[in-house]
């Protein structure tokens, strides 16, 4: 099995792990209701996609 033959110094560790973070989720606003969704899905609100309902949405309260 392959042995790394030096120790990894800090710097380069630091530098490897600045990829590590995690990146805020990209919101876009529903053109129909106006509340903020997730690209390329249906709207959780209102249950609409392309202009059109594409889910039918349930009733509050179940
Ligand atoms: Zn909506």
């Amino acid at each position: 099995m392959a042995v790394p033959k030096r120790r990894t110094s800090r710097a380069r560790q630091g530098n490897r792990r600045s990829h590590h973070h995690a990146k805020p989720p990209q919101v876009q606003y529903c053109p129909q209701c106006n509340e903020p969704v997730l690209p390329h899905r249906v709207c959780p609100s209102c249950g609409y996609y392309q202009g059109r309902e594409a889910v039918p949405v349930k009733v509050e309260g179940k």
